[in-house]
């Protein structure tokens, strides 16, 4: 046999196997479990050392920064040292409990000196502009190493795909050529683009499409940090100094909307904080400044026309369910409520077709609400709120309706 006979029949075996591939008579997977199993096993290598994310700094990072301050809001909504926290086990979502030194929030972030850039944690909470912009350029750097971390997850998961598709592909080959090895370096199995890789393609293509998104936040983010004059981001910060919220959160959320005048849906991408103190909270938003209409209308609608707090509850509800999944639970919230309502708020939480601009329609703070509700209405029955007496019940109604959901 020549080389010429031996790449023909190469070539007609190699069309056969790749014919009966897309017939389904050869898999890799037999079943979408077996896919899903190799998805969730996958392993990250990602190199565990890194570097302090400051710019131009080349110190190693330590291993645990915290995006949330542990001695200030997550101190505030921890039990016994403990939060919960979502995350995804095996494709569920689960509420894990992590304590608040080695688990609530850290990520390998900055070396040991600029560790110290955050000095206003001894302060418990935020005081000045600069502390909410330190605190939001530590959501993006934490944002940026996860999705880092995924992108790496999905690379790998891409290239063992391909490696064990290959194989199978080969061995079926070699059957139908009955031959035992073949000279790889002459024949190359080509390569076919199944189900499965253009699955993970597209995952990649999201994660490198966000990691874009976030590096132009952390570029803008440092700008605002280092000049004194100009602002590339839009803050906002909300301060209830009544409400101490049993939840810390922080993280980017993709809110979509239209401006007014526009047929166009558009995404606007948003930086939320949750920060409780001892009595109070802070909401902290941030985005692109050609956002800030898209912003000041939702704020518009949401804070400044707030009668009660049962508002402010559903805004954090809301950007807890629609917007971020990066919180951090009191954990006897979770556990005193009846297994029913835990599947529920997990189901709504998987729903990702809505943003924070779509109201979450159930509870999560479910003792609050009750205390919440017993003190507007005894304001209602003392004469308050005068003119707008049916706004207000009517709204009651809403928030009263919200605790069996
Ligand atoms: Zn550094």
């Amino acid at each position: 046999m020549n080389t010429n006979n031996d790449e023909r029949e190469f070539i007609k075996a190699s069309n056969e196997v790749i014919d009966e591939f897309f017939k389904g008579n050869i898999r890799v997977f037999h079943d979408k479990s077996e896919f899903k199993k190799f998805w969730y096993k996958s392993k990250n290598e990602i190199d565990e050392h890194h570097f302090c994310m400051f710019p131009d700094c080349n110190q190693k990072a330590i291993k645990r920064s915290h995006t949330i301050q542990a001695e200030g809001p997550l101190n505030c909504v921890a039990e016994n040292r403990h939060v919960l926290q979502p995350v995804f086990r095996d494709g569920f979502i689960i509420l894990e409990k992590q304590g608040l030194e080695k688990k609530a929030s850290v990520f390998p972030g900055y070396c040991k000196q600029h560790e110290k850039v955050f000095e206003f944690e001894k302060n418990k909470k935020l005081t000045s502009k600069k502390d909410y912009k330190l605190q939001i350029f530590r959501t993006i750097c934490k944002e940026i190493y996860i999705v880092k971390r995924n992108l790496s997850l999905d690379r790998n998961r891409l290239n063992s795909y391909i490696k064990m598709q290959n194989k199978i592909f080969s061995e079926k080959i070699l059957e139908k050529m009955h031959l035992k090895a073949l000279n790889t370096e002459e024949f190359k199995v080509s390569k076919v683009e199944t189900e499965e890789i253009q699955w993970i393609q597209r995952s990649l293509n999201s994660e490198e499409k966000h990691l874009e998104l976030l590096e132009s936040f952390y570029k803008n983010s440092i700008n605002d940090l280092e000049s004194k004059d100009s602002e590339n981001l839009e803050y906002l910060v909300f301060r209830n100094e009544e409400i101490q919220l049993p939840v810390c959160l922080a993280g980017v959320a993709i809110a979509g909307g239209r401006r007014v005048g526009e047929k166009k849906y558009r995404n606007v991408p948003l930086i939320l904080n949750v920060l409780p103190y001892d009595g109070g909270t802070d909401l902290v938003i941030a985005t692109f400044k050609d956002n800030k209409d898209m912003v000041d209308a939702y704020t518009q609608q949401y804070f400044q026309n707030m009668n009660t707090h049962l508002e402010f509850l559903s805004i954090v509800e809301t950007w807890m369910i629609n917007g971020v999944d990066f919180w951090f639970l009191k954990p006897s919230i979770w556990e005193n409520k009846d297994l029913k309502k835990q599947k529920n708020i997990i189901k709504k939480m998987n729903q990702l077709k809505y943003g924070i601009f779509t109201p979450y329609n159930g509870s999560i703070f479910d003792d609050l609400r009750k205390q919440i509700i017993i003190q507007v209405k005894m304001n209602l029955a003392n004469g308050e709120y005068k003119g707008i007496e049916k706004i207000v019940k009517g709204y009651l109604k809403k928030e009263e309706k919200k605790l069996y959901r």
